[in-house]
């Protein structure tokens, strides 16, 4: 029997090999193959990879999920923090491996942004997303359907970004914020009422470690410690 242990402050999951149960089961896996930090998560039920690289990227994330001992199979949904192209290059392709889209409904409109960027490289021989074999799904219900995976959790609008930028939120206090501005630099964008109130939103939820697409995750020790009013 194979379990795995979460361990708060480095992001390795260990295996251990006794009968018994002796923690939550939650892994978390970050997946850099490029220059995105993206992440395959799982806590009871379906494992949800957040966030691709760019197009061209595929044989880089296949060795990068054989190191952290991850099948294709083991990954049913993919849902992107938004559709910068640094973000989303190899959803079209997960999703003929039968990795279901997962869609909020803020992001339909901006999902082929990147379209013009990647067809431009002839090599890329990118194919533009369908949409019809994805699941649309709104921030709302976000709570319902993540739970159906075995996820507590929460997806919400932070479009300080992009429009169509989201977080998710774990119970845990786990949280994942794309390209969201680090909350260290919240004062020199003083005047930024948008992103204020993107963090005020985030850190309502009292994360305990914040995990960006480009700088490094950002561990908060106490609750409201960077409490922003
Ligand atoms: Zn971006």
């Amino acid at each position: 029997m194979e379990l795995y242990v979460r361990l708060w402050y480095n992001i390795s999951v260990e295996k251990i090999n006794k009968p018994t149960v002796i923690e939550v089961i939650f892994v978390i896996k970050k997946l850099k193959y490029g220059n995105t930090n993206t992440f395959f998560i799982r806590e009871t039920g379906d494992g949800l990879l957040i966030d691709t690289d760019f197009a061209g990227t595929l044989p880089a994330f296949y060795k990068a999920i054989k190191e952290h001992d991850i099948k294709i199979g083991d990954i049913s949904y993919v849902l992107a923090t938004h559709y910068h192209p640094d973000h989303m290059g190899l959803v079209s392709e997960l999703m003929k491996q039968g990795i279901k889209l997962l869609l909020i409904d803020t992001q339909k409109p901006h999902i082929h942004f990147a379209d013009e960027i990647f067809t431009r490289d002839k090599r890329l021989d990118y194919e533009s997303i369908n949409t019809d074999n994805s699941i649309i799904i709104s921030s709302k219900n976000s709570r319902e359907f993540l739970a159906n995976m075995g996820i507590a959790g929460e997806i919400v609008s932070t479009p300080s970004h992009s429009e169509d930028s989201i977080s998710l939120i774990l119970n845990n206090g786990t949280c994942f914020v794309g390209d969201l501005e680090p909350i260290e630099y919240l004062e020199a964008y003083i005047q930024n009422v948008k992103l204020k109130k993107d963090w005020q939103l985030v850190m309502s939820y009292n994360p305990k470690i914040i995990y960006y697409a480009h700088a490094n995750e950002k561990i908060l020790y106490k609750k409201n410690e960077l409490m922003y009013e």
